[in-house]
């Protein structure tokens, strides 16, 4: 597993804790929307977050910052690439695309330069705004809000048309959940594919709950341990101790 440590493209740096089985299988027994799940796992494993060199909560977060973060902790706990599966609106063929998530970030906060201030606190836009970025703490509210309700919540100083403070946003506070254009490799038709990081993650741990077992079975029968203490092993000791398990199998020759 790579360093805990990730640094944003906006500067804030973030330390992640290290996943348990624990967590793993409260993840995939867990209900409810993907965000919200999202959020309740990087709330447990994020040891702490940075703005030059200050310390930041989750809750204080922008919603860029905090897609960062997430994006951040998928690289911690996978690599910084993920393979996403999409239908071809035309020819309806599945296919698949990689995605590299370091050079997404870069492509989105390229724009944030045009944009004078902090982008934590207040930001003058090119058209003469000046906004401020929704923070975590903001989405229960922001949540139910209208479209000129949630433009109106990020406009300090200047008019709240939703389309041109939509765009501001975007720009200034760049999501790297957002629409992708890809291209069927069967039919060469232009496709937007959605790419959510939050969603993505969430489904990645998931779709290991098998694995998750598998290992938790092998240590249990090897050692005799407890469940609850080998739930509570960090998912690298669970998988390495597995792994040496299954290495020191008695080798059956298979039959000639
Ligand atoms: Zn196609």
């Amino acid at each position: 597993m790579s360093s805990p440590h990730h640094t944003a493209p906006c500067g804030t740096h973030f330390r992640f804790l290290p996943l348990t089985g624990r967590q793993e299988a409260d993840i995939a027994a867990a209900s409810g929307d993907t965000a919200a799940r999202a959020l309740g796992l990087l709330s447990a494993l994020l040891a702490g977050a940075w703005r030059k060199g200050e310390p930041v909560t989750l809750q204080d977060l922008t919603l860029a910052e905090y897609d960062v973060a997430l994006s951040g902790l998928y690289q911690y706990l996978y690599q910084p690439t993920v393979l996403c599966e999409a239908r071809c609106r035309d020819c309806e063929e599945p296919f698949e695309f990689s995605l590299n998530l370091p050079d997404l970030q870069s492509a989105a906060w390229a724009n944030t330069s045009n944009f004078e201030g902090q982008h934590w606190d207040s930001l003058s836009t090119p058209s003469g705004r000046v906004i401020r970025l929704p923070r975590v703490k903001d989405l229960s509210t922001l949540q139910h809000a209208t479209a000129q309700e949630w433009a109106k919540a990020c406009v300090i100083e200047g008019d709240t048309n939703f389309e041109a403070v939509q765009a501001d946003l975007a720009q200034a506070g760049p999501l790297l959940s957002k629409d992708i254009k890809t291209t069927c490799p069967e039919c060469e038709a232009a496709n937007t594919v959605r790419f959510d990081v939050a969603r993505y993650l969430v489904e990645s741990i998931e779709g290991e709950t098998a694995f998750l077992w598998r290992e938790v079975h092998l240590i249990a029968k090897t050692y005799h341990w407890a469940l609850a203490d080998i739930l509570d092993l960090p998912r690298s000791a669970r998988r390495d101790m597995a792994a040496l398990i299954v290495a020191e199998r008695p080798r059956v020759r298979a039959a000639s």
